[in-house]
């Protein structure tokens, strides 16, 4: 039997890598004649995503294999290392690109049975089409986020290439955008900081082009969640093909060592012994974590709130280390209140990296205080958890206003917070007062924002089965993909 090799291209952070496998498990899973390369890269810093990796190896069936592309050599990492943030990641990607050309080339050389079926290219690694057209090979996009940021990036690229007009210009105003992919009017606090600067715009403006070029787009979504953004990138006759492929998910990230095996069992044990939607779970996502100050306000909104609650609260990375992701504290009283563990033990469980899908699988929890990463937020519809926004950085904001303004499930602890990485603008400090409002109001169980997520919840599900709008979307990636091998 002949199969088609896809090459995947994953971006190294969590949310990327996970959601990628996952996706390549869906197709190898739908189609007995597709096997999957994928390929990973590997930061030129410990990005600690080594124990992700062995895992997600260890759940991947026979017809996906795992490739390493090797570290880079000792000047070129070097190299990396002393650019600014921005031109480092297109210079590490660009450093990645003839490692990925040799793999390839061996690949294809040792597959007997298998033709080339295409690249599926992370968002990020856009550049990489450049190697799939070297192979003659089609280029695809795994885009990790909504349809509706993606309408964004087009809409700030078209801005700039078809009316001259930089995004950038209008960092601080009060302006509301109509972006073709949003019903309501955008306000521009609620942009990545990333597009609010020239380097920063410049930066996805490219990406953006790149995307163009792609011979479709795998979006993680659904069509019933965002059927409005998916028809206006469908109306943009320079937008490739969109498929809705969504909601995926991996259900094991929380796992991602085996040591954390027992604090998951710690954690369900726990959920069993509260009662049903009475507990609010709050976690900012692979990279979310606050100084004390900011700690200090959310330990005494749960005091406040007298809410039951399970928080994951990591420690951040060192100040010169800012792209590193958090670590878990050894002891949680380095850094919270005094007492505050002993006050709050009958109603309240700290934790360090969450078992996240598992935790908002369970019946105890009510509602979920997240960073708003598409992630957690396919996550947290798939469980059909209420959400209270805080986002942080990336496309977080943007995501907050989705799921406050249009979507209409998840109340507003704050849409435009800011604790940005990429900009290192100074953060604000969010009040008790204004995180307990927040906490009170998403486990309000009169609310209608708990109906809404039970209903978008059901639909993502059906999407997903047989004849479902996913499932068919899938369906009409596959075909032409296996013609080709025929
Ligand atoms: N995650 C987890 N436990 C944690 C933090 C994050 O399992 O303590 C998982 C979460 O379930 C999600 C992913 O890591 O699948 C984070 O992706 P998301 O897009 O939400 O945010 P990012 O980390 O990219 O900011």
């Amino acid at each position: 039997m002949m199969r088609a090799e896809l090459i995947f291209i994953p971006s190294p952070g969590v949310g990327h890598l996970a959601s990628a496998v996952e996706f390549a498990k869906l197709l190898a899973g739908r189609d007995e004649r597709i096997s999957v390369s994928i390929l990973i890269m590997k930061f030129p810093f410990d990005f600690n995503t080594g124990p992700l990796v062995q895992n997600l190896k260890k759940e991947a069936p026979e017809r996906i294999a795992f490739v390493d592309i090797p570290d880079l050599d000792e000047t070129t990492r070097i190299e990396l290392m002393s650019l600014p943030r921005m031109s480092f990641f297109t210079s590490f990607i660009e450093s990645q690109r003839p490692l990925v050309r040799d793999i390839v080339t061996t690949i294809l050389k040792r597959s007997e049975s298998g033709k080339l079926g295409g690249f599926v290219i992370d968002m990020f690694c856009a550049s990489m089409i450049d190697v799939a057209n070297e192979f003659n090979a089609p280029a695809y996009v795994f885009f990790t986020s909504g349809a509706a940021f993606l309408s964004l990036k087009f809409y700030i690229q078209n801005l700039k290439d078809k009316q001259s007009k930089e995004i950038s210009d209008y960092k601080d105003s009060d302006a509301d955008l109509s972006v073709p992919g949003f019903i309501n009017p955008v306000p521009v606090k609620v942009l990545p900081s990333v597009m609010l600067t020239k380097e920063g715009s410049a930066f996805v403006i490219g990406v953006a082009r790149r995307l163009r070029e792609a011979k479709a787009i795998l979006v993680n979504t659904v069509w019933e969640m965002e059927a409005y953004a998916i028809k206006a990138l469908a109306d943009d006759e320079n937008t490739p093909l969109i498929h809705h492929v969504g909601p995926i998910i991996n259900f094991t990230t929380g796992g991602v060592t085996t040591d954390k095996k027992k604090s998951e069992e710690d954690i369900v044990s726990w959920l069993d012994s509260q009662p049903p939607l009475s507990v609010v779970y709050l976690c900012f996502g692979s990279m979310g974590s606050f100084d004390r100050e900011q700690v200090t306000e959310i330990a005494q909104a749960l005091e406040l709130s007298g809410q039951c609650f399970l928080w994951s609260l990591r420690r951040p990375s060192q100040e010169k280390e800012k792209m590193k992701p958090p670590t878990d504290y050894e002891d949680y009283n380095e850094v919270l209140p005094e007492g505050f563990l002993e006050r709050t033990s009958r109603i309240g469980k700290v934790i360090g990296w969450a078992p996240q899908v598992t935790i908002l699988s369970h019946p105890s929890v009510g509602g979920f205080v997240s960073h708003c990463g598409w992630n957690s937020t396919l996550e947290s519809i798939w469980c059909g958890v209420p959400m209270a926004t805080w986002p942080l950085s990336a496309e977080q904001q943007i995501n907050a206003f989705q799921l406050v303004k249009e979507l209409r499930i998840a109340v507003e602890i704050k849409m435009d917070y800011r604790k940005d990485h990429f900009t290192n603008e100074p953060t604000e400090v969010l009040t008790a007062h204004v995180i307990e409002r927040g906490i009170r109001c998403v486990m309000d169980g009169k609310t209608e924002i708990r109906s809404r997520m039970k209903e978008m919840k059901d639909k993502c599900r059906e999407a997903t089965v047989k004849a479902g709008t996913s499932y068919t979307s899938l369906g009409q990636f596959i075909e032409p993909i296996i013609d080709n091998i025929r």
